[in-house]
């Protein structure tokens, strides 16, 4: 038998960051970086302004107010993606927009509520008229050199280093990429995992349940986590005992998969020909792990060529068994292959109030509730079928291999299944 330490650690043997491509930038979402990305430009690209108001020279508003403000004469309109820009003399002003260039003479923006707006009525403004060339402006505030104007490289300068391999691509980190003019990115991709699940007697959920006859719920979890863990999972539910069919599935599958996850038919019963047929790949082995729940996993690669090919994890049927198996073996091979910084599920130590048993040389898994301030409950029984328990714990409660009892109080190590 295996200890879960040295299964997982074979597991891992297996898994390495996958090659990096180029990838479209919203493709890359949740990827990590593969490349340090520069900005080959200034950004801004150019100075423009930050509100809507009036381009003037500075010394044309000198000591402007209420009383004695500043007239100025527009002399056009500068709207954001202007290209043309006039030229702002002594006593004019043009007109310009959010994010439109600042046009040369002008030194400062004069914000549209510094002045009447073009009304000709020498009241502050909130909004501005449409000014026809030659009509005027009144401003009542001096303005200081610079004002309202975002200078071209206040945010990042040509030649600048602004994100480094390693960083995860999430929104923000997309919208820079576009704002330097990067349209594709290098990243390490997403694995690709296919999970198939097992057994004659699965059906689809939504599908009439005949006698002895159960829906697929395994699929849907190992995907859902799959997805959670970071990867692109394909779900292949239900998928008979039956080795032409299961063989020919995979063959359909192999094409696409980083990863196979299968569930159902590792452990001893008669009807396993989901065994057989993995073994006649000749490089998957079957063992037993020191784990409740869980013992049974297959590990290994299949493909045309034995030892070569596409890693695969043969998880348990019992679906508790599967998603434990899944978080403990499966998520660290799939954040490995993301290149991921974290590949395992943080661990933290709590108090149980209730006391625990646990089976001899087998490291126990029990579904716990976690209250984030150092308190676990244990959530539902022992059986690996308790999926209704399974959906309201949030962690896993960890009785270690030589311990066979724990009293009321306890501290244990908790693994914590939030995302
Ligand atoms: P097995 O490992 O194939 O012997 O299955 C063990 C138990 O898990 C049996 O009770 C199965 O019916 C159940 N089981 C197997 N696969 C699934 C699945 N995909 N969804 C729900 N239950 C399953
Ligand atoms: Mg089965």
């Amino acid at each position: 038998m295996w200890t879960v330490d040295e299964h997982l650690a074979d597991v891992l043997a297996a898994a390495a960051p996958l090659p990096a491509i180029e990838l479209q930038l919203l493709e890359a979402q949740g990827c990590l970086l593969a490349e340090d990305v520069t900005a080959d430009g200034d950004l801004p690209p150019f100075d423009n302004s930050s509100m809507d108001g009036y381009a003037v020279r500075t010394a044309d508003t000198a000591g402007a107010s209420d009383r004695y403000p500043s007239v100025l004469t527009v002399i056009g309109d500068i709207a954001a993606g202007a290209g043309d820009l006039p030229k702002v003399g002594p006593g004019q002003s043009a007109r310009i927009m959010t994010g439109a260039p600042v046009p040369p003479g002008a030194e400062a923006v004069a914000p549209v509520e510094w002045t009447d707006g073009g009304t000709g009525t020498g009241e502050a403004a909130d909004s501005m008229g449409a000014a026809a060339a030659g009509e005027e402006v009144r401003v009542l505030r001096p303005v200081t050199e610079g004002a309202h104007i975002r200078r071209r490289g206040s945010d990042i300068t040509a030649g600048r280093q602004v994100l480094t391999a390693g960083t995860l691509l999430g929104p923000t980190q997309l919208g820079l990429l576009a704002a330097i003019g990067r349209a594709t990115v290098k990243v390490r991709p997403r694995p690709r995992v296919v999970v198939l699940s097992t057994g004659s007697e699965l059906v689809q959920p939504g599908e009439p349940v005949g006698p002895g006859q159960i829906p697929d719920s395994n699929s849907f979890t190992l995907t859902a986590a799959a997805r959670a863990a970071g990867a692109i999972a394909y779900r292949v539910g239900g998928v008979p005992d039956d080795a032409a069919v299961l063989r020919g599935v995979l063959e359909d599958q192999l094409g696409r998969a980083d990863l196979i996850v299968t569930s159902g038919g590792v452990s001893v019963g008669a009807y396993d020909v989901v065994k057989e047929v993995f073994e006649s790949y000749g490089g998957v082995d079957f063992r037993r792990l020191r784990m409740q729940p869980g013992k049974p996993q297959g590990f290994g690669r299949i493909g045309s060529r034995a030892g070569t090919g596409v890693p695969l994890l043969a998880l348990p049927g019992n679906p508790v068994s599967s998603y434990i198996s899944f978080e403990l073996f499966v998520r660290p091979m799939i954040r490995t292959m993301l290149g991921a910084p974290d590949v395992h599920r943080p661990v933290v130590r709590a108090v149980c109030p209730a006391e625990l048993r646990s089976p001899a040389g087998r490291r126990q898994f029990l579904r716990g509730h976690y209250d984030g301030a150092g308190r676990v409950e244990p959530v539902g029984g022992e059986g690996s079928h308790l999926v209704g328990a399974l959906a309201m714990a949030n962690c896993l409660i960890t009785v270690p291999e030589n311990v066979t009892a724990l009293p009321a109080g306890s501290e244990v190590d908790v693994v914590l299944l939030t995302d």
